[in-house]
């Protein structure tokens, strides 16, 4: 194939990836509101905790705490708290008019999902925030937005559909001012030992299901996040693993989804959310193999 050819069969594939996401959100956000409000995004548990327990709505906030608290956003100096935040790959809102509220700040959320944009602004308005908050459909690999107009950059489970792992991690940092935070909460896979190139067949395997379902490019590791943050000379990168904090999420959804409101509205859904709901025990198995990791990264834009 020609070098065209091959940067034409790519953008080919990149596209039809958006259009399955944007698809995908257009038909599962209302469920997902429905059941699990507005944060479309793993809870925070305390370490062995039970997955019966019944505020997961609590430790979807925790999350966001949590991964403040470890990038080291300062929320009780005034001076140091963010005053304008973009939300890449913002759902419906959830985590940009919580921010807002938290800091005061102005904060920009883009999706893919039309549906999703329509939402999160309806909710920012019900919530008297129409002049703090504002959605927009628009690609994270190539954002609507000046350089470094940002000095919080938030992505919570979104790196997972990005295509080119590169290319999302430098757009983050061009939209990020100087000295400005970047945090990513990521599903990634494990990482590779030294002695080896790739995952084994099996867990290609088991991967390869997931991203068919909810619309996943190739996965990568923590470490490569690491090693992207500091080609791009970003500094501070740091990075942890919670799997073991998440673990009571899937099994929680799978509940919600088993119940007779959950089950009755899944089958008004589309076959796109039913095909998702279908792969949920495969998030399970990946945690449970130790082959899909739940990851923070954080890093910082040199001054
Ligand atoms: N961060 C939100 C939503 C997570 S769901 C929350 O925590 O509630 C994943 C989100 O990533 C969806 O809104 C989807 O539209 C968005 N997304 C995926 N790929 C994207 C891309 N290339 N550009 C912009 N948004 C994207």
């Amino acid at each position: 194939m020609s070098g065209a050819m091959a940067a034409a069969a790519e953008t080919a594939a990149s596209d039809g990836l958006k259009k399955g996401i944007a698809e995908f959100y257009d038909e599962s956000s209302g469920l997902w509101e429905n059941i699990w409000g507005d944060h479309m995004h793993h809870g925070y548990y305390d370490k062995g905790v039970s997955a019966d327990i019944s505020d997961h709505r609590s430790a979807q906030i925790r999350m966001v705490e949590e991964a403040l608290r470890f990038a080291g956003v300062n929320s009780d100096d005034s001076s140091e708290k963010p005053k304008k935040i973009v939300d890449v790959g913002c759902g419906i809102g959830g985590s940009s008019r919580y921010l807002a509220k938290k800091y005061g700040a102005d904060c920009c959320g883009i999706t893919l999902s039309p549906v999703q944009a329509q939402r999160a602004q309806a909710l920012a308005v019900a919530e008297g925030l129409a002049d703090k908050v504002s959605f927009q459909v628009a690609d994270a690999l190539n954002q609507p937005f000046a350089d470094g107009e940002f000095d919080l950059i938030w992505s919570m489970e979104s790196g997972e559909h990005m295509p080119d792992k590169t290319k999302f991690v430098s757009e983050l940092a061009r939209v990020a001012a100087p000295g400005a935070t970047i945090i990513i909460v990521t599903w990634c896979h494990r990482d590779l030992s030294p002695d080896e190139v790739s995952l084994k067949p099996e867990e290609k395997n088991l991967l390869n299901k997931i991203c068919s379902a909810y619309y996943l490019p190739d996965w990568c590791s923590a470490a490569d996040y690491v090693k992207i943050a500091q080609s791009l000379n970003l500094q501070d990168v740091m990075t942890a693993d919670w799997s073991e904090n998440v673990a009571p999420f899937w099994p929680a959804v799978i509940k919600s989804a088993l119940t007779w409101r959950g089950f009755t509205s899944l089958m008004q859904c589309g076959w796109k959310t039913i095909r998702g709901a279908f792969a949920m025990p495969r998030m399970i198995e990946g945690y449970n193999k130790n082959l899909i990791k739940f990851a923070i990264i954080t890093c910082r834009k040199p001054e």
